[in-house]
């Protein structure tokens, strides 16, 4: 039969109706770029993230950058940041002109381990960019005692954890600012390029909302240097009919999660992930780790043959990346990432997937495993 990695046009035929008329009525308005249906959704964006602002932005890639920019992080700053994540948060550091400092991820939870953050903190540290990744918090309290004790700024990059809890609150508010991706296949998915930034803090979010803006909130008076990140209304509608869903989407990615670790958890030879006892995972990603390299290519291709798709987040440390060399990293340096790369599988993971699914990927899993 087949599963796919991702299913996405299963969802937009679920919300089909709401979504071509409120695209449609964007068309009638036009209000193509900023307007009442950008502004409405950063509303209801910010109160659901249990933040007093949100800002939209063009890309995940953008919102940590501008957060960056309006904190006034850039040359001569250092940044910490993990070296498991998705390397658009080393971009933004690099892009603001600041330095990322890399700390190994945690063996459980594959997030930064916090323990490894005071080693890496210098006199020129700003700030720490914790990355919320697969779905599953960062331990925050840990990361913001530290920073506090050394009066660091601390962001979020929540690019695949919309949703998601840290001991009860909403990632997106838990640290000094947070950035989100709203690319398409993320848990809160626009229908095209799309971001945002949450925060509390007033003043940030003013320089942000400049920033993305070249640099100006009256038309042609540029108060600063800034460029052109601004929200759509196409998505900006699409997001905010999808936001109402979110909740649900989530839980059945939890459920789906569930099955996966309920009908694996017997099978010799794997990993399954894990959440730490503060954290809400939501599994924008199920990543089960083999043995080892071989194992897990060979494990690719028997799932491949059977047209169950999968994918490998990420194949290639950002550290060890041919474009990221100046860093001054070595192969070695980040052991537990290393390893972990070479292990890795992610399993088919959408909110609509069936129990059906489910148990034919397991099954395959077993048939390759012999169990
Ligand atoms: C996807 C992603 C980004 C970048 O988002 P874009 O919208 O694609 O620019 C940043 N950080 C993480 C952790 C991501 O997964």
């Amino acid at each position: 039969m087949g599963v796919p990695f991702l299913d996405l046009p299963l969802q937009y035929r679920s919300i089909k109706k709401e979504i071509d008329e409120a695209v449609i009525n964007i068309f009638e308005t036009g209000h193509f770029v900023l307007g009442p249906e950008v502004e409405a959704f950063e509303k209801n964006f910010a109160a659901y993230s249990q933040a007093q602002f949100a800002v939209g932005a063009s890309s995940g890639t953008d919102a940590p950058h501008m957060i960056l920019r309006a904190a006034g992080i850039g040359a001569g700053d250092e940044v910490i940041t993990q070296a498991n994540t998705f390397i658009a948060t080393l971009e933004a550091i690099v892009l603001a002109g600041a330095t990322p400092v890399l700390i190994d991820m945690h063996e459980d939870t594959y997030n930064m381990d916090p323990e490894l953050i005071e080693a890496a903190v210098t006199e020129k540290t700003k700030a720490i960019f914790a990355v919320h990744l697969y779905g599953q918090p960062c331990q925050m309290d840990e990361i913001n005692a530290i920073a506090k004790k050394h009066n660091l700024m601390v962001f979020e990059d929540n690019a695949q954890s919309v949703g998601a809890t840290y001991k009860g609150r909403m990632t997106g508010s838990l640290a000094d600012a947070a950035s989100t991706s709203f690319y398409p296949g993320k848990n809160l998915g626009a229908y095209g390029d799309a971001g945002a930034v949450t925060t509390d803090n007033e003043e940030l979010a003013t320089a942000i909302r400049m920033i993305g803006n070249h640099g100006s909130s009256v038309k042609y008076h540029h108060e600063m240097i800034g460029w052109n990140s601004r929200l759509d209304g196409v998505q900006a509608v699409v997001l905010d009919i999808k936001l109402k869903y979110i909740d649900k989407w989530n839980q059945q990615r939890r459920d789906a999660a569930a099955m996966y670790t309920a009908q694996l958890a017997d099978v010799e030879g794997i990993k399954l992930p894990t959440t730490h006892p503060d954290a809400d995972h939501i599994y924008h990603l199920y990543i089960i780790q083999m043995e080892n390299e071989e194992k897990r290519d060979a494990l690719m291709q028997f799932l491949g043959e059977r047209e169950i798709g999968t994918g490998i987040h990420y194949p290639i440390p950002c550290h060890m990346q041919n474009g990221y060399k100046f860093m001054g990293y070595n192969e070695g340096d980040f052991p537990r990432t290393e390893a972990y790369a070479k292990r890795i599988v992610s399993l088919p993971m959408f909110p609509e997937i069936t129990e059906e699914q489910i148990t034919e990927v397991t099954s395959a899993i077993k048939e390759f495993l012999g169990a």
